[in-house]
């Protein structure tokens, strides 16, 4: 067909108010341009999951544009839009808010880019494909982590950002573990609270509420990860009671690996980052190809059940701190390194 013709048809496709297909313009199937949004990159494991996915997709034969919204919805619904109009071929993203991305999906999925959900789900949303660990186990080790060290006492819940849909699944995870303990009155909830934006500062202040609301008797803190469990440490050290009181955590982010080995953090869970990130890019660009990738699972996000890659986390204790180290997370120096 001439272009002109193509072009008078395409016109003529709008004006009669016709949604049309993706444009023609994206980029050759062979080097497929993937724009990934990432809510936080001043967070240590973002940093990482970024470079492990360009190193990835690069050697797939993929392009990679990271756009980082620091903790903004607004920003991160522009920067998606700006990846639209780039015209890439997929984007990822690692939702800010998971219920807020629903239109900006619309938008992409009309300029016929495919949109993946990494490691949070977005909610209420047309997304293409997800992939994470399995969260709601992550909140049953956090929760057993803990429970294993003391299982009796007052119990405080440190939970993740209202924002992230992980947040809810990992208190899910760990009320299922904790709920026998409650109804059997070995165990009281005396507080939980959730933190904004997964912020160890507010999560320092929330724990320094609660000591102080219960006179410091706590005596076990669920906290959702280890960002948030640093502040809770810090909190329990100045009423000197960091490392009698069991926390948990998760990332296997280095300072709570050091705090583990130093007994000061009961647990934390090693997530492969370099796995997630590998297995993202895969699927990325067999979807930029028009592949059909292998999928484990199908989760609702409560528009409809998304194709779904779920990973196995591990639990991480003093026992098998050095797994980090034998899975060359970090290297001996930076583990034994103050
Ligand atoms: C991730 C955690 C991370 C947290 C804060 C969660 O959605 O699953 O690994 O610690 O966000 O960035």
């Amino acid at each position: 067909m001439k272009l002109n013709k193509l072009h008078s048809l395409v016109c003529g496709a709008v004006l009669a108010g016709l949604t049309l297909a993706a444009p023609v313009a994206h980029a050759s199937k062979d080097k497929p341009e993937i724009g990934f949004s990432i809510d936080d990159l001043r967070v240590e494991r973002w940093a990482r999951d970024r470079d492990y996915f360009i190193a990835a997709a690069e050697k797939l034969g993929a392009k990679v544009s990271v756009q980082s919204a620091d903790a903004s919805e607004e920003r991160q619904i522009s920067q998606i839009e700006n990846l639209i109009s780039r015209k890439v071929d997929v984007i990822v993203i690692v939702p800010f808010n998971s219920k807020a991305l629903g239109n900006v999906i619309n938008e992409a999925h009309q300029a016929g880019i495919k949109v993946v959900s990494y490691d949070r789900l977005i909610l209420d949303s047309d997304v293409d494909a997800y992939i994470s660990f399995d969260n709601e186990k992550v909140g049953e080790m956090q929760a057993q982590g803990v429970y294993d060290a003391q299982p009796k006492g007052n119990y405080f819940l440190l939970g993740g950002a209202p924002t992230d849909n992980n947040a809810k699944i990992l208190r899910e995870g760990q009320l299922k573990i904790l709920k026998p303990a409650i109804d059997k009155g070995d165990i009281k909830i005396v507080g939980q609270q959730w933190v904004p934006e997964w912020s160890a500062a507010t999560a320092l202040r929330i724990t320094e509420d609660a000591l102080t609301a219960n006179s410091n008797k706590i005596d076990a803190i669920v906290a959702s990860n280890d960002g948030t469990a640093g502040g809770a440490i810090q909190a329990l050290a100045a009423q000197k009671l960091a490392g009698t009181v069991p926390v948990s955590g998760q990332d296997a982010d280095l300072a709570a690996v050091k705090r583990v080995m130093a007994g000061t953090q009961t647990m934390t869970v090693y997530k492969p980052l370099k796995l997630i990130a590998s297995e993202a890019a895969k699927l990325s660009v067999q979807l930029a190809k028009g592949e059909t990738p292998t999928f484990t699972t199908k989760i609702d996000n409560g528009k409809k059940p998304i194709d779904t890659i779920l990973l196995t986390p591990t639990l991480l204790t003093k026992a098998n701190a050095d797994t980090v180290v034998k899975d060359g997370f970090y290297t001996q120096a930076q583990v034994s390194g103050n």
